[in-house]
This record gives C-alpha cells, sequence and structure tokens, in this order.
C-alpha cells in the first residue's frame, strides 16, 4: 500500500498534453486558452464618449463662455464629425468618436437647452471631461490574455472585441465513466428491494463539467467475461476510463483481475487513506489511463476531487492545485494509520479565518453526507489526535 503523496506523485508522472483544438468562441468557456490574445486596435480605438450630451472646446469654456450654439448631433456608430466654429458645440451620444476640434464633454444633466443653444449650469469642468481617451485602456499590439489560463466570462468579452470567433483550446481527452455491480439500476427505473439507484456515474460527469469535459457512461455487470470485453473495446475507444466499484477484495470484485488480463499496468492498488482505500490506478499499452475508484459513493468522490480533477486541470494546463488551510472548529480523533479525508462543513469567522466544522456521516456510504458539507480536510497519517485551532489543507467542492 502506498501514501497520499506516492499516490498523486505516480498520478503526476501520467500528466500529458491532449492537445490543441479551435473551438467557437461561445463554447469557449471554461476551456483552458492555448494562444495569446493581442489587442487588434487600441482600446478604445477612438476618443469614446462616455456621457450623451454635448462636446465642446475646453479653452471656450474656461473663458467664461457658458451658452453654446448646437451645430449637430454625433451619433454612436456615425463618422467622425468636426466641429466648425471653436464657440460652438455638437451634441454627442454614448459611444460616439469625439467630434474633430472638442476635447470635453459635458453631460444633459448639466445642461439647459432650448433654440438650438445649450447652456452650461456647471461653475467649473475638467478638459477630458467624460471622454474615455484612444489607447488609455490597451495600446494596439500589446498581450491582453496570456494563454494558459481558464476561460471566464471576463475573457470572452475581450476576445469577442480583439475579433477572436474562434479560440485555441486545450483538447479534452475522450472519457468514459463505467459503474459496475449488479445491485445497480438506472436513476429512471424503480429498484426492488435488493437494488440500488446507480448515481456514482453522475456525481462523476457533473464533477468533470465544471472543466467542460463531456462524459459518456457505460455499465458492466459483475461478470468477468463481460468485464473483460466490455474493458477491451473501452481502452480502445476512449484516453482515460474511469471505473466505479469492483476493486475490493469481494468475490465479484473482477476489475483488478480483468485489467491486468487485457495488458493494463498496474501503476498501484490501494493507498493508504480513507475514505477510497481499495483505488486502483493503471496504463494500458496504448496509453490509455484507467482510474478505477472504489464503489461506495462518498469514496469515489473524493477521490475524484482529490486525484482526478488535479490530473485533469494539470493535463489541461493549468498548475497543480494549491490546497488553503482551513483550522479544526473541534478536536478531532482518528486512530487508523490511514490519511484521513474528514468531511467538513467550512465557514468563515469573525477573523476571516476558514474554520472546518467536522461533519463526518456515517461512512463512505453516506452519501447523503455529501450534501451537508463542503469538503475534505487532508488529516496526515501518524497522529490520531487533531486539535481545535490546527490547520491542514482543504479540498474543497462546494
Ligand atoms: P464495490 O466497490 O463494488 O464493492 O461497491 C461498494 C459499494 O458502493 C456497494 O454498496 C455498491 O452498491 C456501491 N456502489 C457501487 N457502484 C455504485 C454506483 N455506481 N452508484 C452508487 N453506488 C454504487
Ligand atoms: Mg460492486
Amino acid at each position: 500500500m502506498i501514501t497520499v503523496e506516492q499516490a498523486v506523485a505516480i498520478i503526476e508522472q501520467t500528466i500529458k498534453d491532449f492537445g490543441v483544438e479551435e473551438v467557437p468562441l461561445d463554447e469557449a468557456i471554461g476551456r483552458v486558452l492555448r494562444e495569446n490574445l493581442y489587442a487588434d486596435r487600441d482600446f478604445p480605438p477612438f476618443h469614446r464618449v462616455t456621457m450623451d450630451g454635448i462636446a465642446l472646446r475646453f479653452d471656450a469654456f474656461q473663458s467664461g463662455q457658458r451658452t453654446f450654439s448646437i451645430e449637430g448631433i454625433a451619433a454612436a456608430g456615425a463618422a467622425q464629425q468636426a466641429l466648425h466654429s471653436p464657440g460652438s458645440c455638437l451634441e454627442v451620444m454614448t459611444g460616439a468618436m469625439l467630434p474633430e476640434g472638442t476635447d470635453t464633454v459635458i453631460r444633459y444633466e448639466d445642461l439647459h437647452i432650448s433654440n438650438s443653444q445649450a447652456e452650461v449650469k456647471l461653475g467649473e469642468a475638467k478638459w477630458g471631461l467624460n471622454v474615455h481617451k484612444k489607447g488609455e485602456d490597451r495600446k494596439e499590439g500589446s498581450l491582453i490574455i496570456q494563454a494558459g489560463l481558464k476561460i471566464s466570462p471576463a475573457e470572452i468579452g475581450v476576445a469577442a472585441t480583439v475579433g477572436k470567433a474562434m479560440l485555441k483550446v486545450s483538447r479534452l481527452p475522450k472519457t468514459v465513466v463505467i459503474s459496475t455491480g449488479d445491485e445497480l439500476v438506472e436513476v429512471g427505473k424503480a429498484p426492488l428491494p435488493h437494488q440500488i439507484r446507480r448515481s456514482n456515474e453522475h456525481q462523476l460527469k457533473a464533477a468533470l463539467a465544471k472543466h467542460k469535459l463531456r462524459v459518456e457512461a457505460r455499465h458492466l455487470r459483475d461478470e468477468l467475461d463481460e468485464v473483460v470485453a466490455g474493458l477491451e473495446a473501452m481502452l480502445a475507444e476512449y484516453e482515460v476510463l474511469i471505473l466505479s466499484g469492483g476493486v475490493s477484495e469481494g468475490k465479484f470484485d473482477y476489475l483488478p483481475q480483468a485489467l491486468e488480463q487485457l495488458g493494463v499496468v498496474k501503476l498501484f492498488h490501494k493507498i493508504k487513506q480513507r475514505p477510497g482505500k481499495p483505488f486502483w490506478f493503471g496504463q494500458a499499452p496504448n496509453g490509455a489511463l484507467v482510474f478505477a475508484l472504489p464503489g461506495n459513493p462518498v469514496s469515489s468522490f473524493m477521490c475524484t476531487q482529490r486525484y482526478i480533477v488535479p490530473w485533469l486541470e494539470q493535463s489541461l494546463g493549468l498548475p497543480a492545485p494549491a490546497y488553503p488551510r482551513a483550522v479544526l472548529a473541534r478536536d478531532t480523533t482518528f486512530k487508523p494509520d490511514l490519511t484521513y479525508f474528514l468531511q467538513v462543513r467550512t465557514e468563515y469567522d469573525a477573523r476571516g479565518q476558514l474554520l472546518a466544522h467536522p461533519a463526518e456521516g456515517h461512512g463512505s456510504g453516506d452519501l447523503a453526507n455529501l450534501v451537508d458539507a463542503d469538503g475534505f480536510l487532508q488529516l496526515p497519517m501518524g497522529k490520531d489526535v487533531f486539535k481545535k485551532g490546527e490547520a491542514f489543507p482543504l479540498i474543497v467542492y462546494r
């Protein structure tokens, strides 16, 4: 059996770049950007009017003039106009180009207009008021977004503005989630007394959807021949297989045997941790990776958060997770010599410190308890008593 740290190190050795693909801008949210984006023009591209009102020459205003005759109107989307007489003004709308010969905009709120005359009701104003200067935010050709980040709505807006209808992003591995077990029925079915509904594959799909990984789901019955045949086909078709159930010591836990029979090299089986001890991980000769998680819902959920999500993020080009530390809100005891992933509910205390309240539930089968918790506090091996006030890494899923 290996430690959590050894398991993480082994999994990290299989991090790999699945390449780059281009996607339409509106499908790029949540993906990892793989190209630098540059300003194709100045930001903003012209002196942009920021308030509806009039544009005038500041020196006319400064010399004491308060009434300006209106020469015309500059709307947003119209080509640039020009002021003919230095003592006049033009009405201007937000988003319009500032007319040539003007430098300052006075809002309608600060004007009184009648008979094509605008009277400014301000005692003083500033040169350049209500004008967003050309190139003030970014210069043409400057780097605006560096490759390697996860695309948020902010990046979508910037990409649109620089004319990127398509974006280069990390390609996602072709992934399948496979449940095993004869006791399992589909969500839409009414289970018999000895059956339960399958939940792991749905929970797993949802956890990976945050990285836009579209995962297919399959089910295998607890029959060795069926498991071998099913896995053989899926190893040929998918780059990542995530299995749940069938990796423990039970009479029908055929997965380790079937995987080894198919030439999948075992990289580890069993981690010194609770939950999730029976986790099996290996790689097929064609490179396909197999994460075979224990069937208990809390175990498979925790292993997904702690091992699979970080592997995926780094394969896509994101950094390794930097888990924040949270402070235990009360003493906790855990005797077995295992790393304990304690379920916790978190909150900030009055001093802004992240507190973790233990919310243990009834073990790895208690999936309802996941709803009452926000994350797992990783309590190290080699210690039985964890004191209130001690801080530990938090793997938060909410
Ligand atoms: P196993 O790892 O196959 O021994 O399964 C351990 C426990 O997890 C059993 O009680 C199973 O019924 C349950 N289990 C296995 N797979 C799933 C699944 N896909 N959804 C919900 N529970 C499951
Ligand atoms: Mg099973």
